[in-house]
């Protein structure tokens, strides 16, 4: 079992709060514990106008992680993304993100390793975004593989939230519940990672500051700050979560960062061998969804490449590679519509094909949204299989077969079922007034052929 303090370091409105950093940085190094402190890109940038020379000082202690540019401020992450495809989606990500990262790396003097989304507000483009901006780790995430067992999702490594700080703030015998509750936790999770979280803010403040909610963009001059608490109140709390601290330090828990999270999952570049290259093909038809061969997870656009490639490979040379590059490839972009009115194809047409399927591949760096063969369009997933079949018959036969057949329901991968990301939504009460995502959730949906389970590497 390990323990991550992750720090969702945002309020920029109200003055006066700040040293809420501070003494959270103090308490945890008190203890020897290195938190995560995820910063948004205005909040670095008002501690610095500020004068907060100490904070910053302070902070060099834990790891420093990113929480958007400008967190609730409109159009969201989420608003923007619902208006947008793929690749342009990825690049406003990357224009609007960019300038945050680089204000947090250089008033805090690192670069972070973790995104945190802002509140319920994210789309897999900013997950792409933020890999090709050099964040690994996406922290509060919508969905992971188990509770405290992160999951592979756009070549990201997405954790959730597991508990908070904040969910005590008006507990009655707080100490003790907060205790009782974590052995709780610890039991239901295992060998897995715990993520605790808390605003810091929110030691001083009673609430969270209102000048974003319901899609309204409140103008810098007319920002509210949120209503104080008591001294008595924030002393209670600070008494409270240090002896917390110390307790769960007394116990023997490993509190880690979300980089020693990374390094325990990193996958190190890797070439799949024939043998397991046939094991795969083998699986994949039985259900479209990540496998797992010799604990390597592989996930279906992982697999789509792998089969591509070999396939290629055999109408070039008459063999089957001895070894195949796996492609960290993201999945369709488009959801587009198919005629399902025929259930086979022809093999000779299909393998004419494949040199130009395979050459995609890797231009494009995803699985193709259809693949269109004499005129006829395949949907991915039903390619795939198809792709599997063929493989299989290469390797016992030594000869492709003359047809083989297309099963329509291959549409998406069978993770979309589980609970998460059927019940995708966005309900965060900042969106605009009837706002639903649906492009988005109908993106993230697509990206179901990069999810597959982290499995510890290191
Ligand atoms: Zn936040």
């Amino acid at each position: 079992m390990q323990l991550i303090f992750s720090f969702d370091t945002e309020e920029y409105e109200t003055p006066g709060i700040d040293d809420t950093i501070k003494i959270w940085a103090n308490m945890l190094a008190k203890y020897g514990c290195r938190g995560a402190f995820c910063i948004v890109g205005e909040k670095a940038r008002v501690l610095l106008e500020r004068g907060r020379k100490d904070i910053i000082d302070t902070l060099a202690a834990h790891e420093i992680d990113f929480h958007s540019n400008w967190h609730s401020r409109h159009p969201l992450h989420a608003e923007y993304l619902d208006e947008l495809g793929w690749d342009d989606g990825v690049q406003r990500v990357v224009a609007e993100e960019s300038p945050g990262i680089q204000d947090v790396e250089k008033i805090l003097g690192q670069r972070p390793i973790a995104y945190c989304k802002p509140g319920g507000s994210w789309g897999p483009q900013v997950a792409e975004g933020m890999v090709l901006m050099g964040l690994p780790v996406f922290c509060d995430a919508p969905f992971e593989f188990a509770p405290g067992k992160p999951m592979w999702y756009c070549n990201q490594l997405f954790i959730g939230y597991h508990t908070s700080f904040d969910r005590y703030f008006e507990v009655e015998n707080r100490l003790a519940q907060m205790k009782a509750d974590f052995r709780q936790l610890c039991d239901r999770i295992g060998d897995g990672t715990i993520v605790m979280y808390t605003h810091p803010v929110r030691l001083f403040t009673r609430k969270f500051a209102d000048n974003f909610r319901y899609g309204r963009n409140t103008p810098r001059s007319e920002w509210v700050p949120a209503p104080m608490r008591t001294r008595s109140q924030i002393d209670a709390l600070i008494r409270d979560f240090d002896a917390f601290v110390k307790y769960v330090v007394g116990e023997g828990i490993e509190v880690i960062d979300y980089q020693q999270l990374y390094q325990q999952y990193k996958e190190a570049p890797i070439w799949m061998d024939g043998k397991n290259l046939i094991q795969l093909a083998e699986q994949i038809q039985q259900e479209l969804s990540y496998q797992i061969i010799d604990d390597v997870a592989y996930s279906p656009a992982e697999i789509f490449g792998l089969t591509v490639f070999a396939l290629d490979w055999h109408r070039r040379t008459g063999k089957l590679p001895e070894v195949t590059p796996i492609r960290r490839l993201i999945g369709p972009t488009q959801t587009l519509k198919f005629d399902e009115s025929e259930a086979a194809i022809n093999v000779g047409v299909l393998m004419d094909s494949i040199g130009e399927i395979n050459a995609k591949l890797t231009e494009s760096h995803r699985v193709p949204s259809s693949i269109v063969i004499e005129n006829r369009a395949i949907a991915p997933g039903t390619f795939l299989k198809a792709a599997a079949q063929i493989l299989g018959a290469i390797e016992t036969h030594a000869i492709p077969p003359t047809q083989v057949s297309l099963d329509p329901d291959w549409q998406l991968p069978t993770i979309v079922q589980r609970s998460d990301f059927a019940g995708m939504n966005f309900n965060w009460s900042m969106f605009y007034p009837g706002f639903e995502g649906k492009h988005v959730i109908e993106m993230a949906k697509l990206q179901a052929w990069t999810a597959k389970p982290a499995l510890k590497t290191g």
